[in-house]
This record gives structure tokens, C-alpha cells and sequence, in this order.
């Protein structure tokens, strides 16, 4: 099942839990932009690349959503990105619509007068279609700050003034916001704590994934006093079940470039993360990691999805049955949109919040957000996943009545 099935899935599932039934203008992306990106090579040869923007519904506003460097990304990937941006934009209640970009590139492969020139390429390619009123980029994997800088330069050379709400995730020096570096893993922080006040599991912690997001995350939850028995990255995981040294696996991967040189701990495989004893599992890399293979040997009580989708529908419906809570990826990696929001707030306003100012919010959106879900869980007698869509359903449907499409 490719990506977007398994989300089109999930939405069906939801909508028969709350009886909705006019919900076909959720299944359908609104526009699909596919683009050939250009690149002179460092030895001169120029080379394609296959470039997506999907902006999949803007009822609420205008679309938002990160951009993908990845040899992988496809436009079955991009479209259920961008359709859970949908989702998630209306669970946290901000005045979005849902998009999503990528393009299918290894950026490890390539200089950095190459990742710069595919940045500003991608730029020129789909400017008419992006802007601070119509739909706003970030980053997602493997792209950055400095990326977005790029792009934004790019932007406003072509329209010739300062946009600096074009885009989010932007270095603080042009026009970021404090507190957005970290604020995927912060969210995710904020609800966890809640959730651990419902469903009191345990404090040890399994992540797999060690970026922007699984990276920070560790680091929150072990300077909190969580017990972090594993991460992973793409090299493999390393487990103590005493409990890793956060701060010495993050020095060890900015030296080494990856966790596995870690040298207290056992080696193990990115599957046995997964697998491992814990009472949380946090998956922070791909989608579509826990599938029906491997379902049945979770042994985590509640599994946080710090990455989009890293659960895949089958899965889905084993673990429900085997009473695992999943606190679903399109409320608990929402807090990196939620103040990307923020930024483009202040952007637009021209004024700048201080740190405490963006977390104090955060948190705010974050928690109101998972008791609504807990309310709706409740009604419904469904799982949080269910209750998310219900939630983001009837708030996107309720905006396309109003303006007259339903
Ligand atoms: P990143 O590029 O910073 O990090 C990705 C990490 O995953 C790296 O450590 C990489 O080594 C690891 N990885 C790649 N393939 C792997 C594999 N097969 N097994 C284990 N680890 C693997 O990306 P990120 O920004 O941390 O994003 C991670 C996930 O979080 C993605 O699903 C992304 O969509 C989601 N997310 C990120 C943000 C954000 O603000 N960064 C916001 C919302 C959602």
C-alpha cells in the first residue's frame, strides 16, 4: 500500500466512526505541481531532477507544509504528506490549508554550491505558485535553515521586495523565529506530558530517528528524566538499558556523523529498536515503519510518531487491537508547523516574540489541542489517530461549507 492509500485509509475509517459523510473534497489533492529541476554539476554536466509541490486543500487559509531532499521522495509520498499537513494544520487549529514539496535528490551526494543551485532552481520552477498569502515552505528531511535562506533569496530576487513570510524555518539573522529549530521535539514534549497524565506507562524511551526531530527530542526527555535506552539513525541503534548518555551520543554524532560509534552501549539494528522492551517508542525518521511485519512485536505501551507516518495502516489497526496508545504523528510532530506559524505571525507583523513568548504559545496549542482529541476519543469510543481526523475532518469541512464547495 503506497502512502497516500494508507492515509486515504485513515480518513475512512475515521469519517465512519463519527458518521461523516461528505468528506470526497478530502481525498482529492486541490493542485499538483511537477517540475524538472536543473543542475550544472561541479565537472559541468547539467542533470535533472524530478521536483513535486502538492498543495492539497486551502480552505482554511493558505497551504503549508515542508520541503523533502530525498532520493525516495515520489508523488504518492508528497501527497500524503501533504494531505496530513492538511490534518494537522486544522488539529492544532491554525489558519492553514495543507501542502507539501520534495525533490527526489540525495543531497549527501552533493557540493554545496550544487544543494544551494537545486534550492534556488526549485525556487524558480514553482514561484508563481508559493507566498506569504498563497502557500509557505519549510524544512523536512535532509533540507535546513540554510536551504530555506536560499530559497527565500531566490524568491525575492524574482519579486523584487522583501517577503520574509514566504517561508519558515529561516536562520533568526533573516527573519526566524526564536525556538523554531527545536519546536517539532518541544511540541512533542508538551503532549507526551499530558498523555503521561492519562495514561501512565513508564518513563523509558526508545527513538529511532536521530535528526532535528529524534536529536532534540532525546535531549528534552533525558534532561526531564526520562530514560533514553535507544536511538538510531541510518547507520543502525545503540541500546543501555540503563540508559545512554544523551549529550554524549549527540557529541558523538556531530564528530562521527553517526550514534552506532557510540561506544557505551550495545549495537543493535534500526528493526530491534523498534522491537525493544520499552514503555515509549518514539519513531523519528521515515514512514511507513511499523507495518504489518513487524506489528505484533512491538512491545511499547504508547508509541509517539514524531515522524509523519511512521505507521502504516495494517499496523494501525494490530496494535489498536492490542490496546497500544499511538499518539498520532498529525498532533505530536505538529509543534514545528505550530511555530512555523509563529514565525510567519511575526513576519507579517513585522515584530519579534522572545523565547519564553514562542514556548509559553506552544504549549498552549499543544496541550488544548490533545484534550480536545481526549474529548473526541471519549465520544467516540475511538483511538486518538481516530479522533485527530474527526477533529480536523469537521473543521476543514465546516470551512468548505461555509465558502460554498459542500
Ligand atoms: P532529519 O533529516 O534531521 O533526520 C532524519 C534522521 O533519520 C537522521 O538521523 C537519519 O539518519 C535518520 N534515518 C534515515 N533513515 C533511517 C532509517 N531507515 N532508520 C533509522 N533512521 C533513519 O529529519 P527530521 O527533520 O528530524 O525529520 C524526521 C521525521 O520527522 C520525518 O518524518 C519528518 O517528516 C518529521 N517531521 C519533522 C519536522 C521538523 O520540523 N524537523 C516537523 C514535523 C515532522
Amino acid at each position: 500500500m503506497n502512502p497516500f492509500e494508507n492515509a486515504i485509509n485513515l480518513l475512512e475509517r475515521a469519517a465512519k466512526k463519527a458518521n461523516i459523510n461528505n468528506f470526497e473534497v478530502l481525498k482529492h489533492p486541490k493542485r499538483i505541481i511537477n517540475v524538472r529541476v536543473p543542475l550544472r554539476r561541479d565537472d559541468g554536466k547539467v542533470v535533472f531532477f524530478e521536483g513535486y509541490r502538492v498543495q492539497y486543500n486551502d480552505a482554511r487559509g493558505p497551504t503549508k507544509g515542508g520541503i523533502r531532499f530525498h532520493p525516495k521522495v515520489d508523488l504518492n509520498e508528497v501527497k500524503a504528506l501533504a494531505f496530513w499537513m492538511t490534518i494537522k494544520n486544522a488539529v492544532v487549529d491554525l489558519p492553514y490549508g495543507g501542502a507539501k514539496g520534495g525533490v527526489a535528490i540525495n543531497p549527501k551526494e552533493l557540493s554545496e554550491r550544487e544543494l544551494e543551485q537545486v534550492s534556488r532552481n526549485f525556487i524558480k520552477e514553482i514561484h508563481p505558485f508559493v507566498g506569504p498569502n498563497k502557500d509557505i515552505p519549510a524544512p523536512d528531511v535532509y533540507t535546513n535553515d540554510q536551504i530555506m535562506a536560499w530559497m527565500l533569496d531566490e524568491f525575492e530576487k524574482i519579486n523584487a521586495g522583501s517577503y520574509p513570510g514566504m517561508i519558515t524555518g529561516k536562520p533568526l539573522d533573516i527573519g526566524g523565529s526564536k525556538g523554531r529549530a527545536y519546536s517539532t521535539a518541544l511540541g512533542g514534549v508538551f503532549v507526551l506530558e499530558e498523555a503521561l497524565k492519562e495514561f501512565n506507562v513508564g518513563k523509558r524511551v526508545a527513538i529511532q530517528g536521530f535528526g532535528n526531530a529524534g536529536a532534540n527530542m532525546a535531549k528534552f526527555l533525558h534532561d526531564k528524566g526520562f530514560k533514553i535506552i535507544a536511538v538510531s539513525d541510518s547507520k543502525g541503534g545503540i541500546y543501555n538499558k540503563n540508559g545512554l548518555d544523551i549529550e554524549k551520543v549527540i557529541e558523538i554524532k556531530q564528530k562521527t556523523g553517526s550514534v552506532v560509534n557510540y561506544s557505551d552501549a550495545k549495537k543493535i539494528t534500526n528493526e530491534e529498536v523498534l522491537e525493544l522492551e520499552t514503555d515509549i517508542l518514539i519513531p523519528a525518521a521515515l514512514e511507513n515503519q511499523i507495518t504489518k511485519e513487524n506489528a505484533d512485536k512491538i512491545k511499547a505501551k504508547i508509541i509517539a510518531e514524531l515522524a509523519n507516518g511512521p505507521v502504516s495502516f495494517e499496523a494501525d489497526e494490530i496494535l489498536s487491537k492490542k490496546g497500544t496508545i499511538i499518539i498520532p504523528d498529525v498532533l505530536f510532530n505538529a509543534g514545528g508547523v505550530t511555530v512555523s506559524y509563529f514565525e510567519w505571525v511575526q513576519n507579517l507583523y513585522g515584530y519579534y516574540w522572545s523565547e519564553d513568548e514562542v514556548n509559553q504559545r506552544l504549549k498552549e496549542k499543544m496541550t488544548t489541542a490533545f484534550n480536545e482529541l481526549l474529548k473526541i476519543h471519549d465520544k467516540y469510543n475511538c483511538n486518538l489517530r481516530d479522533a485527530a481526523y474527526i477533529l480536523a475532518m469537521q473543521r476543514v469541512l465546516e470551512a468548505e461549507k461555509k465558502r460554498g464547495y459542500i
